[in-house]
């Protein structure tokens, strides 16, 4: 029987992620976790207050629940990384090392671990993007992400660890809030024009950028990881798609449903970002 961990529970990803496993495996068997507080829903459910960077603590909510399974959904997202490389670095990287080293301990048996793509920078092919192409990022939390796919790689040609990921594209739900990338005005959009009929959008009208559906995103997941080992040949992390869209296709849809909804673009340093990316 599996068991499942979820770190980061608390976050857009998280709180999703862990909703539909714990529909898939019951509730019992998915033990959410993250350093703050979830919502009511988590009580529903096992929940532990876990900072992924105590390897002991970590440690021992492992064995405490026998664990089986880690999805590792704890990071700081684009926007926040540039404002604190150190801490986003930290974190981003010492996080996926202490899930890996559970791998190599024999202590569980499979790991989701996302990237982004943020891997990918300027000098990237912008359409079409290919699973191996130019990866420059320019990006704090891109350069992480790269990094981390390297180790991905690493622990399971080395030590034959089942790690799988994703480079999830922007994700759009309507259930929880983004966490502070630079996809965010997406899903922020919607909420201003229902609750103010007018939204400030940080990037330009016309920044095309790839995004996916939140119930994709998970549904997604959850299939990669149901794989059988030897169907999964790419252990960095898979390119996923789905749609591309920019502020001002969203906001002229949105204008059908409530037409006198306004937005304004001031975009701020995040267009940059936006700017890198395929
Ligand atoms: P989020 O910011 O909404 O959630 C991250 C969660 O991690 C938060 O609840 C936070 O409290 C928790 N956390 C932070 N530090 C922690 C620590 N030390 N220990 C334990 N928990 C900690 O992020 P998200 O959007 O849900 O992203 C989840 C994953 O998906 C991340 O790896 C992110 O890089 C990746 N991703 C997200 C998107 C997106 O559009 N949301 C796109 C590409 C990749």
């Amino acid at each position: 029987m599996e068991r499942i961990l979820v770190i980061g529970a608390s976050g857009q990803i998280g709180a999703e992620m862990a909703s539909g496993l714990r529909q898939k495996f019951g509730l019992e068997n998915v033990i959410c976790s993250d350093i703050r507080p979830a919502g009511s829903w988590s009580e529903e459910g096992p929940f532990e207050l876990l900072d992924v960077m105590d390897r002991t603590a970590l440690n021992s909510v492992v064995e405490k629940y026998n664990v089986t399974q880690v999805y590792l959904l704890a990071a700081l997202l684009s926007a926040v990384a540039e404002e604190k490389p150190e801490l986003a670095w930290k974190l981003n990287m010492e996080g996926l090392f202490n899930v890996l080293e559970l791998a190599r301990e024999n202590k569980i048996q499979k790991i989701f671990w996302p990237s982004s793509i943020a891997v990918f920078g300027p000098t990237t092919p912008r359409e079409q993007t290919a699973q191996r192409t130019i990866t420059e990022p320019n990006t704090v939390y891109g350069i992480g992400k790269l990094a981390g796919e390297r180790w991905c790689e690493y622990y399971h040609q080395k030590y034959g660890a089942d790690v799988r990921g994703l480079r999830y594209p922007g994700i759009v739900g309507s259930k929880t809030m983004p966490g502070g990338g630079t996809t965010d005005y997406a899903v922020h959009i919607f909420h201003q024009a229902v609750k103010t009929r007018a939204y400030t959008c940080f990037l330009n009208e016309d920044t095309r950028l790839p995004m996916m559906y939140m119930p994709d995103a998970v549904r997604a997941t959850l299939e990669l990881m149901d794989a059988p080992a030897d169907r999964i040949s790419i252990r960095s992390s898979y390119n996923i798609t789905s749609m591309s869209f920019t502020p001002g296709e969203i906001a002229r849809e949105i204008k059908k449903h409530i037409p006198d909804f306004e937005v304004i673009y001031e975009p701020d340093r995040r267009q940059k970002i936006a700017d890198s990316w395929p």
